[in-house]
């Protein structure tokens, strides 16, 4: 390759983009937006899970599903289907491994919109929920591409999180209760804490870092350094946002600081203790922080575009 100077004086370099198709990680929302919403307990959300296992498998992951209860905002047991799809080959299986985790349940109550009336609709989670499993998917997809042409370098645990968004609504009344968000990554970090506290060889797998996102297919996105990845995982969060810049998604991930945001990331960091980064859509203008159509009716294919999609997609795929 021929390295120009530039009148600034540095060497123009030529940026590697990562393998990632938008129009393919567009089709996998459409696919979720499809079955409805994906809240919890409903057929959309199991036919959704059961869609989720099978494409992982199509892709060459080993797919483990967890199951388990955690109390939900009133206290009664919510069932949790926590879907996990392991990607490896032979000669990468003992190196640590990155997890990449998005929630796939939708938010059962529109609590943001104005109208009380409309607050009883769930969520359709475009983007809160199927734009990170979307891109997920993709990233599943191109990780299958390297397994079969041998390019395939790091592992990686691709889980989608379960009962995320069904935290304490706005409207209830009721007593609140703690760490009502985010169940089934609290599952899921509960359990593999112990299983790693219990096991005596390197029979368990180690994670080096993970990456969780959610909320990141708004053509108006922006991604500022979420304060609990700061917290817990600076390196990481300072390694990914470089690469985004490298790539020329700089305006997209700014390098202003959010307030600490309770996602799963949260949770894989404080009970697992895996340092663990939140790609996640903040929005100063809002008095919520998140943006406007965020927990509204509102939260549909009009505000996902494949700009930000191909952006996030190659942002983490540089890190594979
Ligand atoms: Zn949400």
């Amino acid at each position: 390759m021929l390295c120009l100077l530039c009148s600034c004086g540095k060497k123009n370099v030529e940026v590697v983009r990562p393998a990632f198709s938008s129009d393919s990680a567009y089709v996998y929302i459409e696919k979720q937006m499809s079955f409805g919403p994906r809240v919890p307990n409903s057929a959309a959300h199991m036919q959704c899970a059961v869609w989720l296992i099978e494409q992982l498998r199509a892709f060459g992951a080993e797919v483990e599903l967890q199951k388990g209860e955690m109390p939900d905002y009133k206290g009664s047991n919510q069932q949790i289907y926590n879907i996990i799809g392991h990607f490896s080959t032979p000669s990468t299986a003992t190196r640590s491994r990155v997890l990449l985790g998005a929630h796939y349940d939708t938010r059962p109550w529109c609590d943001e919109e104005e109208e009380y009336s409309e607050r009883f609709y769930n969520v359709p989670g475009a983007n809160d929920g199927a734009s990170g499993v979307g891109v997920l998917l993709e990233i599943a997809r191109q990780l299958g591409r390297q397994i079969a042409d041998s390019t395939f370098k790091t592992p990686v645990d691709i889980i989608f999180f379960d009962v995320e968004d069904s935290g304490s609504p706005r409207f209830y009344t009721g007593a609140e209760r703690e760490d009502t968000w985010c169940l089934g990554s609290q599952l899921w970090a509960t359990n593999y804490a112990r299983t790693f506290t219990e096991a005596t060889q390197n029979t368990v797998i180690q994670y080096r870092y993970g990456i969780v996102l959610d909320m990141v297919g708004a053509p108006d996105a922006t991604f500022p350094r979420e304060m609990y990845s700061t917290n817990y995982a600076a390196n990481y969060q300072q390694q990914i946002w470089r690469a985004a810049q490298r790539l020329g998604y700089g305006a997209l991930f700014s390098d202003q600081q959010s307030y600490p945001i309770t996602d799963d990331h949260y949770y894989v960091n404080r009970i697992a203790g895996i340092p663990c980064v939140d790609v996640i859509h903040y929005d100063t203008r809002n008095a919520t922080g998140f943006p406007w159509w965020w927990h509204t009716r509102q939260d549909n294919m009009d505000n996902i575009s494949k700009a930000t999609l191909q952006a996030v997609g190659e942002v983490v795929m540089s890190q594979l």
